[in-house]
């Protein structure tokens, strides 16, 4: 079968390009499950093999209401970026929070390979990345998951849970009801249980997962010392940004905290609220076996997650190849490639319009 992705060399100027609807008829196209336990397993096998990445804190251009950031990186093979926001006041005015589109390109000659969309592919792999993380973490038999903040990203963590660590009821709370109410929705048919409640600490009840997902540009108290017993884990995704965090402190002083990358995570995550020298584990450790990840069933543990550029790298790679042999994408005319390499001025004047 031709492969229409990976274009003829004449065609390297042609870059395949993957829109929103291509994203969504793509994610139909495999199941929503199938995708986050794919993604879970791409994301874990670029984990497996972190020294081989180029690594780098995100660069983010901060205000008051929000960030900008650019996420690099690169195995020596393909180079990849994601372009990501975060702006909770958007909601406000009926605007996402998080918005995100990336790029892979090819080291040896720098030509771009894909560009996407990633609002949608930030929540799935976000999702996947954290129940990666949890099956690693979480108590074993966790059944029960509390999501505090059902926003644009609840539904996809509650399916990856199920999906990858056999998580099959959900207990959500948000500040704002018609957020839950949302969430329930969605969720309807998905073979989960789900339990709308009205504060964080009856979420919490019986639920030895709890993610925090909640986006407000402060430093939260979203979770109180009191509301976390022994054995829970706790997978924090909203405090992701200086000045931005979800949990108390004395919390995080009683949890085993595991972390992406922490030049970036010590400026952004939780344990911005710790000293610099905090003992953290790496996640990566974890899962290449160099480190232990749950080692005992009292234990909390705490992926401090703020997302970082090898998971979106992966999920870039991970579409860029299910997309060969299918119609879910287009092939931009993005780069100037003269015949002649040399010749970029005679290919625009060559375009003049005659006359
Ligand atoms: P969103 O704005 O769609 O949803 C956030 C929800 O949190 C809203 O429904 C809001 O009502 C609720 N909320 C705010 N304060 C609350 C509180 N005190 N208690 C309970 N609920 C509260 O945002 P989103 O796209 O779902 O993103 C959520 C957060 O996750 C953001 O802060 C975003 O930056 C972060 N994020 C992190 C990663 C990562 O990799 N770690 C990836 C994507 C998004």
């Amino acid at each position: 079968m031709t492969d229409p992705v990976t274009p003829a060399p004449s065609d390297l100027a042609f870059v395949p390009f993957v829109s929103v609807d291509h994203m969504m008829g793509l994610v139909h196209h495999i199941g929503i499950r199938t995708v986050l336990g794919d993604l879970a397993r791409a994301i874990e096998a670029d984990f497996r093999r972190w020294p081989a990445f180029d690594k780098t804190p995100r660069v983010a251009s901060h205000s008051d209401v929000g960030v900008i950031e650019l996420m690099p990186t690169s195995d020596g093979e393909t180079y990849g970026f994601k372009y990501v926001n975060g702006h909770p006041s958007n909601t406000r005015d009926g605007l996402q929070t998080v918005t995100a589109f990336g790029l892979l390109a090819d080291v040896t000659t720098g030509y771009p390979k894909l560009l996407s969309e990633m609002t949608l592919l930030t929540a799935l792999r976000t999702a996947a990345t954290s129940a990666m993380a949890a099956r690693h973490l979480a108590p074993k038999g966790a059944g029960t998951m509390a999501m505090i903040g059902n926003g644009a990203q609840a539904e996809f963590q509650c399916l990856a849970f199920q999906a990858v660590c056999g998580v099959d009821h959900v207990r959500l709370y948000d500040l704002d009801p018609r957020a839950t109410e949302k969430c329930a929705r969605n969720l309807q048919g998905s073979g989960l249980r789900v339990t709308p409640c009205i504060s964080a600490e009856q979420a919490m009840e019986g639920a030895r997962i709890v993610t925090t997902c909640t986006a407000d540009k402060q430093y939260a108290t979203i979770l109180t010392d009191n509301m976390i017993g022994s054995g829970v884990h706790i997978n924090a995704i909203g405090g992701d940004c200086p000045g931005k965090t979800e949990l108390a402190r004395d919390i995080l002083l009683r949890s085993d905290i595991f972390v992406e990358y922490p030049p970036q995570t010590r400026v952004e995550g939780e344990i911005q609220q710790l000293p610099a020298d905090h003992p953290v584990t790496e996640l990566w450790q974890v899962i290449s076996g160099a480190a232990p990840g749950r080692r005992s069933a009292g234990q909390i543990t705490l992926f401090d997650s703020v997302g970082f550029a090898v998971e979106d790298f992966a999920a870039l790679r991970y579409v860029h190849d299910a997309i060969q042999g299918t119609e879910f994408y287009t092939r931009l005319d993005m780069l100037a490639d003269p015949d002649d390499p040399r010749d970029l001025f005679g290919m625009l004047q060559r375009a003049a319009p005659a006359g």
